[in-house]
């Protein structure tokens, strides 16, 4: 029998299409702590990276500043929640890939995001993800991306050595952490930082479609 996988997958910009409800949070957020808005394409560069660092990076500012814009931002965050006419959608393909590949037998699935807990569950919850992933590593108890923490954890959790592990993701923070975790790569162009500086940060194979995803999986880890 093949010996088991495990399939990790970050969540914005590989599962779910946030980018455009980020931009905005960020932009309100910043306008009401007197900073200029960033627009899509600089928001973009640290989405999946742990909030607070996401915000030191987008504002250059010290650390107090940064833990204010990550508090406002959730506040913002959570009242377009409350409201609930607003959510984070999946992208095509994405559920057809997760049913498959957890249909087979010797293949384990986890998720690694910048994405605090309750928000992933919540967003799992929506779209009826939740029994999909046997393990899922958040900031809530790992250092942000692209520490390897997480996908050591997601190994440990699963007993899968990380040799036998891979790491599916949009940014350069899923490649790099990945890779010093001593796990395959695949990176996604789908997402927000795009394939030529995927290929800088060490993917092992980039897939421009949820298609080409299985096949992707086979040549990394067989
Ligand atoms: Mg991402």
């Amino acid at each position: 029998m093949a010996q088991p996988r495990l399939i990790v997958f970050d969540m914005d910009g590989t599962l779910i299409d946030s980018g455009a409800i980020i931009a905005e949070h960020m932009a309100t957020t910043f306008l009401e702590h007197g900073l200029a808005a960033p627009t899509r394409e600089q928001s973009n560069t640290v989405i999946g990276l742990t909030l607070d660092i996401a915000m030191r990076r987008l504002a250059g500012c010290d650390e107090p500043t940064a833990l204010a814009l990550a508090e406002t931002y959730r506040r913002h965050y959570r009242a377009m929640l409350a409201k609930g006419d607003r959510h984070e959608p999946l992208y095509a393909g994405a559920v057809d890939a997760l049913i498959r590949l957890r249909g087979m037998e010797t293949s384990l699935l986890g998720i690694a995001t910048g994405k605090a807990l309750h928000g992933v569950s919540r967003i799992l919850d929506l779209h009826g993800l939740t029994d999909h992933f046997v393990t899922v590593q958040t900031p809530d108890h790992n250092p942000s991306k692209p520490h390897p923490g997480m996908m050591l954890r997601a190994c440990a959790e699963t007993a899968i050595d990380p040799s036998r592990a891979v790491m599916i993701g949009d940014t350069t923070f899923d490649m790099e952490l990945g890779v010093a975790a001593g796990a395959k790569t695949i990176g996604v162009t789908w997402g927000y930082h795009g394939r030529a500086l995927l290929e800088e940060a060490g993917a092992h194979i980039i897939i421009d479609d949820y298609a080409d995803l299985d096949a992707a999986i086979e040549e990394v880890l067989g």
